[in-house]
Order: structure tokens, then C-alpha cells, then sequence
């Protein structure tokens, strides 16, 4: 059963990483395709993804680390903007 390494197209259908099935779309982390019954929807702020279930067992406790991370990606620009504006006020506005 060496077709999928050796072997072309396979008609242009992905095929799930995890049970074999006929895959419905790519895994939001690890890119592997995966079918309806191997992955789930998580919201991650901007939309709704969908994750191997594989993903959502290993991120399962990194999820807070990962809503941290997303949380500094959201505040640090808010704080250097707010900071600009600051300086901006203070150079132009502060008389
Ligand atoms: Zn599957
Ligand atoms: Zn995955």
C-alpha cells in the first residue's frame, strides 16, 4: 500500500490524516486534512476553525496559554498606539 507515497493525484480529494475518511478540510494547526468526525470547531477570536482532534487534545491546556499569547498580541498594539497618541498630544497638544 505504497500508492499515496508513489502513486499521483488521487483524483484531487485529500483523505483525513486520522481514520482515512474523505477529508472536509485542513486542520487549522498542523495543516493535516481531517473529516467532519475528526475535528472540531473551536472560536478563536476572528472566526471559527477547525481543529484535528489530535490538535484539540495537545492544546487542550495550551489553549489558555495560547488565548495569553493572543490577548499581548491584542493589548501591546492597543498600549504602543495609546502611547503614540500620548506623545502626540503631549508634543503638539501640551503648551
Ligand atoms: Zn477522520
Ligand atoms: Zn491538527
Amino acid at each position: 500500500m505504497d500508492l499515496l507515497h508513489s502513486g499521483g493525484d488521487g483524483g484531487g480529494f485529500e483523505h483525513c490524516a486520522l481514520c482515512g475518511a474523505l477529508a472536509a478540510g485542513p486542520c487549522a494547526r498542523c495543516g493535516r486534512p481531517t473529516c467532519g468526525d475528526c475535528c472540531v470547531l473551536t472560536e478563536g477570536g476572528v472566526g471559527v476553525w477547525a481543529v484535528c482532534t489530535r490538535c484539540n487534545r495537545r492544546g487542550g491546556k495550551s489553549l489558555r496559554a495560547g488565548w495569553g499569547a493572543a490577548l499581548t498580541w491584542i493589548i501591546v498594539p492597543i498600549l504602543a498606539l495609546a502611547l503614540l497618541v500620548f506623545a502626540i498630544e503631549w508634543a503638539f497638544g501640551g503648551k
